[in-house]
Formats: C-alpha cells, sequence, structure tokens
C-alpha cells in the first residue's frame, strides 16, 4: 500500500480556506476517508486534539514524510453542511477544471457576520379596563410620555406597538421600561430585525385554480414524492401558460413535508416580479439572495436559512450554495439561460450542479423553460428527465400574432430608417390606442463601432481588442474595460475628419423615437440606464404603473415581466446574435425572439409581434415567428448532431492569458503537442480545433489564447485535463500564465 496524506482545513471559512495542513492517512482509514471527511489531527506545538476537514488527497507529499503527522481518527457524527460544501467543491473541481482553493471559494458562503438589528416591541399586559383606569391616574399625574404610550397601546392591534415607530414614547429609556415591566403594565421584547429589501410585498390569499395540464404535473410529482421517487422534471411550457403556478405548488408539497427548497432565477433584478409572487404565496419563509444586496442582506439571509427560519431561497446559481439543511427541491426556472452558467474559474453550469446536489441530498429538480436548452430537451425525450408540457396559456391570453419583415426590401424600397413601414403603422396604432410597446434591440454580439469613413480605422479600445462604442454624451467607451475617451471626428491615423458611429445602439433608436414619433414617452432600459442598486425595479415598475408609452431596451427587458397593457413587441434586428461565431448562436437567436414574443399579449388583449430581420428565412427567425418549439428543436438537433456539438460530443476549452503575447502562443504550442502526444494510441482521439487567438484576442491588457477539444465522452475529455493540470501547475514554461478551462462553453472566447 502507499502512503497517502490529506489535505486539511480546520477553519472553515471563507477567509481562512488558504490555510491547509498535510497529515499522513493511516492505512486502516485509507479506505475511507474521502474529500469532505471530518477527522480529528494533532495540532500545534502540543498536539492538542482538533477537528479538521479532509479537502483532497495526494501520494505527493509537500514535506518530507518523516515531519508529517498523522491523522487519529474519522470524527464520529453525522454528516455536515461543511461536508456537502467540500463534496461539491471536490465535484466543482473536477467537473470544470479549477483549483480546489477556487472551488471552495465558489461554494463557501460570505461568512463575514454583519451585526443584526433589533427592534424593541412592547406588549400591554393589563386587561383594556386596568389600562383605562391607570390612564386615568397618569393624566391626573401629567406623566405626558407614559400617557401617550399607554393610549397607544389600548389602541394598536394585539396591544402591541414598536417602540421606535412612536414619537413621542421612543424616548423612554430601557430602564424605564423595565420598571413599568416590574410593575405589571406591559413586556418588552427586542427582536431581531433582518434587512430584507423585499418585505414590503404583502401577502395575498387569494390562489389560481390549476387547470388540467398544471394538475396533471403537480399530481405525478406529489404521487413521485411520496413514493420515495426523487428524480428530474422538465416543465415545458410557452410563456404565460403558468409555469410559476407550477412551481408553487410543488413547493407547497415539499415544504409540506417538513423540507426545503431552493429556486433559481437567472437574475434576480430582472424578475422582481417572480419573486414578488412568491412573497405573495410564502411571505416570511422566503430568504432571496442576489448580488446586488448589501453584505448585510445577504448575511441576514444566509442567518435565516442556516436556523431554519426560512424554508425558500429564491437566488441566481450562487443561490445552489446557500447552507440548506434538509434539501427537498431544486426549481430551476428559465433553465436555458445562459447567466446560469459561470464565467470565471470554476465555469460551472447550474444546471449540472443542480443535478449533482440533488442527487447527494435526496431531492428532485423541476427544469421549467418555454425554450428548454438543446441538452435539457434532448435529456427529456431520451426519457432520463420526465416532460411535463403546458400548452395553454393560463387565464384568458392567446398567443400573440406575429409578422417577419424583411428589412432587405425595406431597404430596396427606400426606407432607410430603423423602423419598417409595418412597425411604424402599428406603433402609431397602438400610441392612439394608449396601449402600450415594448421595443427590443438585440445587441448580443454586436458593438455600435466607430470607424474613420476615409481611411477604415476603427476606434478600439487601447488595452481590449475591442471596437469603442459611441455614446450620446459624446465619448467613446469600452464596455469590457470602462475606458473612455472623448469622441472626434478627425481620424487619429489619416487626419481627415471624417469619424463617425455606425449601426444601432439604444440611445440612436431613442434618438430616432423621439422624431419618429413625438410626443410618446420613452423609457430606455441598457447597461448604462440600469447602473444604480435598484434602477431595474424603478423602470420597470414606472413602466407597469403607465408612466410610458413605449419601453425600449436589451436583452434585459425580455425577461419575465407580465404587462397586460402591452400588445406590441417590436423586434427591431433579429440578426444581430445570429452573426455571432458562436455554435450556439441559432438557439440564442431562437430563445430571444421567443421571450421576446411572448411579452405581447398578456392580457385579455390580443398581441402582436413584428419581427425585422435581414434573414427572414432562417430556422430560427422562422420557428419563433411560428412559437414552434419542437420544428427549431428538430432542426436544431440534426445540425448538431451533424457538426458534433453538445449534448452529442462534449467541448472542452483550454485558455491560456499572458501580459506577453509571445509567452501566451508559447503557452498554447505546448499544450497542444502534449496533447497531441497522448492522443496518439488512442483509437478515438480528442479532436483539437483551432488552437490560437481568441476572438477576443487581448482584454485588459491580457493576451489571450484558446484550444478547443471535443469528444464523444465526457470522461475522455475531463480524464485529459486531469492529465494536464500537474504540468499546468509545475512546469517553467507556465509560470506567469494563466491556464482556465471551460466545459461545454455556453460564452464565446
Ligand atoms: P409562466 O411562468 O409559464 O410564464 P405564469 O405562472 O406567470 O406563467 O402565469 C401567467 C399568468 O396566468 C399569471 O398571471 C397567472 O396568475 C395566470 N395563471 C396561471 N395559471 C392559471 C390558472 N390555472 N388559472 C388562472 N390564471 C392562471
Ligand atoms: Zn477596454
Amino acid at each position: 500500500m502507499t502512503e497517502k496524506y490529506a489535505d486539511i482545513i480546520i477553519d472553515i471559512s471563507h477567509e481562512a480556506l488558504d490555510k491547509v495542513f498535510q497529515y499522513r492517512v493511516p492505512f486502516s482509514l485509507q479506505e475511507k476517508i474521502v474529500p469532505g471527511s471530518r477527522v480529528v489531527i494533532p495540532f500545534g506545538r502540543g498536539n492538542q486534539e482538533r477537528e479538521g476537514y479532509v479537502i483532497s488527497l495526494t501520494d505527493q507529499p509537500d514535506y518530507p514524510p518523516e515531519r508529517i503527522k498523522e491523522i487519529l481518527e474519522i470524527s464520529p457524527g453525522a454528516v455536515t453542511m461543511e461536508t456537502r460544501m467540500i463534496e461539491l467543491a471536490t465535484f466543482l473541481k473536477y467537473r470544470y477544471g479549477s483549483s480546489m482553493y477556487q472551488a471552495l471559494k465558489t461554494v463557501m458562503p460570505v461568512k463575514r457576520k454583519i451585526r443584526t438589528r433589533t427592534k424593541r416591541y412592547l406588549t400591554l399586559s393589563l386587561s383594556e379596563e386596568e389600562a383605562g383606569n391607570l390612564l386615568e391616574v397618569w393624566k391626573k399625574r401629567h406623566y405626558r410620555v407614559r400617557c401617550a404610550l399607554l393610549e397607544n397601546l389600548i389602541q394598536a392591534p394585539d396591544h402591541t406597538v414598536c417602540q421606535e415607530d412612536g414619537r413621542d414614547y421612543s424616548r423612554l429609556s430601557r430602564k424605564e421600561l423595565a420598571r413599568l415591566e416590574d410593575q405589571g403594565i406591559l413586556k418588552v421584547r427586542d427582536r431581531v430585525q433582518y434587512r430584507n429589501p423585499f418585505s414590503t410585498f404583502a401577502r395575498k390569499e387569494d390562489r389560481v385554480v390549476l387547470n388540467e395540464e398544471q394538475r396533471a404535473a403537480a399530481r405525478e410529482f406529489a404521487g413521485d414524492y411520496s413514493a420515495g421517487i426523487r428524480k428530474n422534471y422538465l416543465l415545458y411550457g410557452v410563456t404565460g401558460s403558468g409555469k410559476t403556478e407550477v412551481y408553487m405548488e410543488l413547493i407547497s408539497q415539499v415544504l409540506g413535508l417538513g423540507k426545503q427548497v431552493i429556486v433559481l432565477i437567472p437574475e434576480i433584478s430582472l424578475t422582481f416580479q417572480t419573486v414578488r409572487r412568491f412573497y405573495e404565496r410564502f411571505g416570511e419563509q422566503i430568504a432571496v439572495i442576489h448580488s446586488r444586496m448589501s453584505l448585510g442582506e445577504k448575511s441576514d439571509s444566509y442567518v435565516r436559512i442556516e436556523r431554519g427560519e426560512a424554508n425558500i431561497v429564491i437566488g441566481p446559481r450562487s443561490a445552489l450554495f446557500a447552507p440548506v439543511k434538509d434539501l427537498g427541491l431544486i426549481v430551476m426556472d428559465e433553465e436555458h439561460d445562459g447567466a446560469y452558467k459561470s464565467d470565471s474559474s470554476p465555469k460551472y453550469h447550474a444546471r449540472d450542479v443542480a443535478v449533482y446536489l440533488a442527487g447527494k441530498c435526496n431531492a428532485s429538480v423541476v427544469f421549467g423553460s418555454a425554450t428548454p436548452s438543446v441538452e435539457t430537451y434532448t435529456k427529456a425525450l431520451e426519457g432520463e428527465y420526465t416532460l411535463w408540457v403546458l400548452k395553454k396559456r393560463g387565464g384568458n391570453a392567446v398567443l400573440p400574432r406575429v409578422t417577419i419583415v424583411d428589412l432587405k426590401g425595406e431597404f430596396r424600397s427606400g426606407n432607410h430608417s430603423i423602423f419598417s413601414g409595418t412597425l411604424t403603422e402599428k406603433i402609431r396604432e397602438r400610441l392612439e390606442r394608449k396601449e402600450q410597446i415594448m421595443l427590443f434591440l438585440n445587441r448580443r454580439g454586436y458593438a455600435g463601432f466607430v470607424s474613420c469613413r476615409a481611411c477604415g480605422t476603427v476606434m478600439k479600445c487601447p488595452h481590449c481588442d475591442v471596437s469603442l462604442t459611441y455614446h450620446r454624451d459624446g465619448s467613446l467607451r469600452c464596455h469590457y474595460c470602462g475606458f473612455s475617451t472623448l469622441y472626434s471626428r478627425k481620424c487619429p491615423v489619416c487626419g481627415l475628419p471624417h469619424v463617425a458611429a455606425f449601426g444601432l445602439g439604444t440611445e440612436k433608436v431613442e434618438a430616432a423615437l423621439a422624431s419618429a414619433f413625438p410626443g410618446a414617452r420613452v423609457l430606455r432600459m441598457d447597461m448604462d440606464t440600469t447602473r444604480a442598486k435598484n434602477a431595474h425595479r424603478d423602470i420597470l415598475a414606472a413602466f407597469s404603473g403607465g408612466e410610458a408609452d413605449i419601453l425600449l431596451g436589451t436583452q434585459m427587458i425580455v425577461k419575465g415581466h407580465d404587462y397586460p397593457n402591452v400588445t406590441l413587441v417590436g423586434i427591431l434586428a433579429a440578426d444581430l446574435s445570429l452573426n455571432a461565431q458562436d455554435f450556439r448562436s441559432g438557439e440564442k437567436t431562437f430563445q430571444l425572439l421567443c421571450q421576446a414574443a411572448g411579452r405581447a399579449g398578456r392580457g385579455d388583449k390580443q398581441g402582436e409581434v413584428i419581427i425585422q430581420t435581414y434573414s427572414p428565412d432562417h430556422y430560427a427567425v422562422v420557428n419563433a415567428a411560428d412559437q414552434s418549439y419542437e420544428n427549431f428543436y428538430e432542426e436544431e438537433a440534426c445540425y448538431r448532431r451533424l457538426m458534433g456539438y453538445p449534448p452529442w460530443c462534449h467541448i472542452l476549452v483550454i485558455l491560456v492569458q499572458s501580459g506577453e503575447e509571445n509567452q501566451a502562443a508559447l503557452a498554447v504550442q505546448r499544450i497542444q503537442r502534449m496533447i497531441a502526444q497522448s492522443q496518439k494510441e488512442a483509437e478515438n482521439p480528442v479532436k483539437i480545433l483551432n488552437p490560437g487567438k481568441a476572438a477576443l484576442a487581448k482584454l485588459k491588457d491580457t493576451y489571450r489564447q484558446v484550444i478547443y477539444l471535443k469528444h464523444r465522452d465526457e470522461e475522455t475529455l475531463l480524464d485529459l485535463k486531469e492529465r494536464l493540470q500537474p504540468v499546468l501547475d509545475t512546469h517553467p514554461l507556465f509560470a506567469g500564465v494563466n491556464v482556465q478551462f471551460d466545459f461545454d462553453p455556453v460564452h464565446n472566447y
């Protein structure tokens, strides 16, 4: 038997993860100790017994073996939260390729405890009659402050007031209150006030009655669950078909069994209407986590989850790592959304992590989408997931009418404006009828670049390999690093005054709207107008409150909003994401168009959608117009199978970054040679695609090179990565080079 060594951390907190100690694993425990095991070790000079957690195992000690102490025993007791976190980190590290440290940082909640706030509540201990008598006595003695308090206590619901809410009696000291308490007049209670930005949503009692399709899903889930069956389900239903109602029903079932639930939504700030509906149903049982919360708010959410005071965690992908004790269900809404994929190492996909975590905790997963990812739908078709379909829209709403407008034809017939004849006419019609309009500009993979029309020079960011974007305030900005410079018509290369902005940005559309429809009230929502903390919420609330006729925005406007008065959705240029160099571009375009179209006609009025495009025949556009996911899936699946793209093949991206252009190139060549070497004997070798510069070749002064690897079997790629990793960690050629892995990428490089 070979010796084995365990890396152990003692203090499981975000701040101390880098303090790792190495111990020898006794032979008798070699079979039993795994990452996540809680063990007892002799620690420090005096060899005091301490508990620690094994984070990884190795047969290569970092120190002379004779200096390494031995683990004493495995700690008795149940599986702890820490064990689960370390197992999860081990999974992330292996599956997505990162250091253990990065993986642990990802799964560990930020532990910085922020002091909680309390509020003081006073409750009357006397009967109303007694209190009335006492009030008379105090009045005669002119106890003004005490009288104010007593009067309020008598009138308040439950005879309870919050001391801070009072104007006069808030001045009473703790000591004076204690005296009143001793005299049996009132009771004082200090209650922790959790910071909760959503607590203003009131609870509602009225429920919709589920329709037959919804009920069928709920019934099957209940049957499985009570039979002890835990599995994964896909709830596929068009926007507005009532998926959220189904989630809430399933959640009630699981809560009824005393278990906890994690609800994932792509981006909280964009889906606060969904959060509000959960609040209206489940109230204070909810803890929300999201990136724009203050540290105090976040810390309070964690505390409530840990204590089991909150049973439902709602948040973006990181909510998977919330300290939930008894997980029964994970709901993943809009499972196709790109935001579920992390773009820093470990570049995990919340979809896979949810399935893994649910497996570990004996929980079920419900994925939901109107346009399921090709991956998930394929699993459902193959029977790995149970498929539920909602065909009808809930309530009275009907699917919108969709028209495709060919922009090439518009141009030929002399209309050079942003709005086609059809769209202009429809907008005018809605404005007259006082109905609302959403205009959607798909900017993904697109930069409104600025160039010199005389010599062709494109204005680029000096730190990134991207063109700068023109803003109406007269600046040119880089959307990757924030670089900003003043716009000038004079070309820095040829000196002629012909520098101008091309293309279409939201600001430009806003200006065009103002001149085409003077008097129309327009709200713009994009990266620039939503920097402030609650900006998303405020803009959407203003629109929903009827403060504007037109909401103009990027993809952030198409997510999960329900505006009954919106009867027209215009998609200004459907193609802008089709041209991206990305095998998912057809899927992304289809999803965006469907989602955008789904915003029309959510109320009783018939909705209408106009899609302007240069590729009216592309299957993503045609099928989105027909709202036919099935036809889209068939064409997309055919294309991916043919080309060998996920899920029929797997892709591992290796991204190599360095401040030195040459060093990045050398490192990539070296990696390529190592891989080629390792595949020589293989019967079914890994394919190496396009090594070289990334599409975004320079970012924040760092040069980027990539290799794409492709293989049918996941394990083959992961195994290759495992064998590469030690070389990357130790070989001098890779010092000063940052190497990242991305398994089945979602975003482009
Ligand atoms: P999705 O999540 O699929 O977009 P929602 O759950 O948001 O759909 O439902 C859309 C609208 O239809 C909501 O206003 C919802 O209250 C309503 N709705 C859903 N199911 C029903 C039902 N069975 N009866 C009446 N209204 C329903
Ligand atoms: Zn830049």
